[in-house]
């Protein structure tokens, strides 16, 4: 009887191969084919096997991505033959990454899926500069969110900024002035603090804080490139590790900032 296939979709979390879960490890060590994403650290390679089959699926800086059909007709096809199949995402599958879609097609297809939960960019990138994603202090909840939908459709802002809940917004450094003044708009304060936390756990992290209205009236500075995470809400004003945060520059009343992680490595 032939071995049967199976799927295992995983988080690789932001980037430290380090922040990969045990049973991520596991089952790359179990795949025969490894479908790996763009925003994943190559590295997490080591723990595959000799023989394994990496296939690249998605590549950023202007080329254009594997069609999401393509990428689960390649699974489908692969773990019908038999294959453990390991399809590799950053931060979380299910966060932001159509990882609920791909559930739902290979099950549909009568595939087993099982998923891995990795350490989503919402939580790590924030925490990488010590600024926690709740704190009993600032405020009663956060919330997650995309500053970039599928249809072009834009979240509520207004109604966002009315809750006085934090918001980690995901895709948004395109629109981030766009999105700072409808917040305003919607009646939360110019004065509430930003931070944009760009390739978090990468080696050229950074962060950038500034005030609602500095992001409306400046937006980004271009040293904060995509992928970033904005947090705006009095939690980032509860930065938990001042001590490991450094001035590096200041643009326009903007303070960018490093983590001491980045500042240990350019000592070694
Ligand atoms: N599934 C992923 C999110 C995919 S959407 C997760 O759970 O993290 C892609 C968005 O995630 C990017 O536009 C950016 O907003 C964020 N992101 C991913 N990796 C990041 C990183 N290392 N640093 C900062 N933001 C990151």
């Amino acid at each position: 009887m032939n071995k049967r296939g199976k799927v295992f979709l995983i988080g690789a979390g932001p980037g430290d191969p380090e922040l990969l879960t045990i049973k991520a490890v596991k089952a790359l060590g179990a795949a025969d084919v490894i479908l790996i994403d763009a925003l994943v650290n190559p590295a997490v390679l080591e723990h595959a096997q000799a023989r394994v089959r990496v296939i690249e699926v998605g590549k950023r800086g202007g080329c254009r991505s594997t069609p999401q059909a393509l990428i689960e007709r390649l699974m489908m096809r692969e773990a019908r033959a038999g294959l453990v199949v390991a399809r590799v995402k950053g931060g979380d599958p299910c966060m932001f990454g159509r990882g609920g879609e791909e559930v739902e097609a290979l099950t549909r297809a009568g595939i087993e899926v099982e998923i891995i939960n990795g350490i989503t960019a919402g939580i790590a990138a924030p925490t990488a500069f010590g600024i926690p994603v709740t704190h009993r202090e600032a405020g009663p909840g956060v919330i997650f969110v995309t500053g970039h939908t599928r249809d072009g459709a834009e979240p509520d802002w207004r109604a966002l900024a009315a809750t006085n809940l934090s918001l980690v917004i995901y895709m948004g450094t395109a629109r981030a002035r766009a999105i700072a003044a409808q917040l305003v708009a919607g009646g939360m304060t110019a004065a509430t603090p930003v931070a944009v936390i760009a390739r978090a756990s990468g080696v050229d992290e950074c962060a950038e804080l500034m005030s609602l209205g500095e992001l409306e009236s400046h937006g980004l500075s271009p040293s904060v490139a995509s992928p970033a995470i904005i947090v705006i809400g009095e939690v980032v004003r509860r930065q938990v590790l001042p001590a490991d945060l450094t001035q590096n520059h200041r643009p326009v009343g903007k303070l960018v900032l490093v983590s001491r992680r980045i500042r240990e490595m350019a000592r070694d």
